[in-house]
């Protein structure tokens, strides 16, 4: 090999070695855009839950109020909340809009329009298509009637949609045909909900997952306050299978159906219209995330944590029952003594 074809084999080989550089660069140039484009492009929208709730009254008649009250979390996400006034369980309800339909989420404690004209303020809310109202869902957490009462508000609306509240129409609407196990989509127009079976609470209960938030609408399943609880097993398979789907998601709230505890983590008494000092009403990752380790611990009747309560009202009131008869026979017994001894002295 002459000087002049090793130069001309050291020029090629140093070309060699610039392009395979520049791919190499080029290559990493892409991935480091498609990386950082691709978490922006999924971010859920950010949203505000800087607002203060009505704490009801006292005396509600002597403090009037608005019966619902309005907040926008975002331009295409509303929270409703009926006041503690309207009625003790002062629902939380949620609309969700997409570009081709609206999904309502629950219709709360009140039937009456006069008390609360849900539908009429979910109307002036949707916005408007093809010179009409957007199509609205109305969908329900469960079929507990805190969460559909105010269905009727609806009934009679065109465009309007209301999913059935019994178990076989709950599963049939959405296809959830292998319930509890399976999951179903609702596409509301470049906006996705996901609807994940949560039985426990309810047997008919469902979470929503939101992709354009990040929000999970709890209901019942999970909130601030009592989670009342009617089959364990179901609900700590429920709660495996919610913490299970947000495990790769982004989750930026969960937003249940009631608060019922303070700020110091006292429970409001049930049936109270006044609810001073609420604790926030969104939860976080690590509430959901200690949910099957809190039924794991459960000893069937009550068990108090950070931010919520887990209590089976029927064991409980079994437990009261059989305490009531207990004492009633020991007293029955006590007397029969004393008159005994009365009669023989
Ligand atoms: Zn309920
Ligand atoms: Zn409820």
């Amino acid at each position: 090999m002459n000087w002049i074809n090793r130069k001309r084999q050291t020029t090629n080989t140093f070309l060699l070695y610039f392009y395979a550089a520049w791919k190499v660069a080029t290559g990493l140039a892409v991935s480091m855009f498609l990386l950082t484009a691709t978490p922006a492009s999924s971010q859920p929208v950010p949203g505000s839950l800087d607002v203060h709730w009505n704490e009801g009254a006292l005396d509600c008649s002597a403090t009037p109020q608005d019966a619902l009250q309005v907040h926008t979390y975002e331009p295409q996400t509303f929270i409703l909340r009926q006041s503690p006034c309207a009625n003790f369980e002062a629902n939380f309800l949620y609309l969700l809009v997409g570009s081709d339909k609206a999904l309502l989420i629950d219709t709360g404690a009140v039937a009456d329009p006069k008390e609360i004209p849900l539908a009429k303020t979910i109307l002036e809310l949707l916005p408007d298509k093809d010179h009409k109202k957007l199509p609205l869902l109305v969908a329900h957490t469960h079929s507990h009637l805190d969460h559909r009462a105010g269905d009727p508000q609806f009934a009679s609306l065109p465009s309007v949609q209301i999913v059935p509240t019994d178990l076989e129409g709950v599963r049939a609407f959405f296809g959830l045909t292998n319930w509890p196990n399976r999951i179903a989509h609702l596409d509301l127009g470049g906006r996705t909900v996901d609807v994940i079976t949560t039985p426990g609470h309810h047997r008919t209960h469902v979470a929503f997952y939101d992709s354009r938030t990040g929000i999970l609408f709890s209901g019942d399943f999970l909130l601030p306050g009592r989670l009342l609880i009617e089959d364990a097993a179901a609900y700590h398979e429920s709660a495996l299978q919610v913490v299970d789907f947000l495990k790769t998601r982004p989750l930026t709230h969960i937003l249940g159906g009631h608060i019922e505890l303070n700020t110091a983590g006292h429970a409001y008494r049930f049936g109270s219209h006044y609810h001073p000092n609420e604790r926030r009403l969104e939860l976080a990752r690590e509430d959901l995330t200690a949910l099957p380790a809190a039924f794991e611990s459960f000893n069937g009747f009550y068990a108090r944590h950070p931010n919520y309560i887990l209590t089976n009202p029927i064991h409980n009131l079994l437990a009261l029952a059989i305490i009531a008869v207990a004492v009633l026979i020991l007293i029955v017994w006590g007397v029969r003594r004393l008159l005994r001894r009365r009669w023989r002295g």
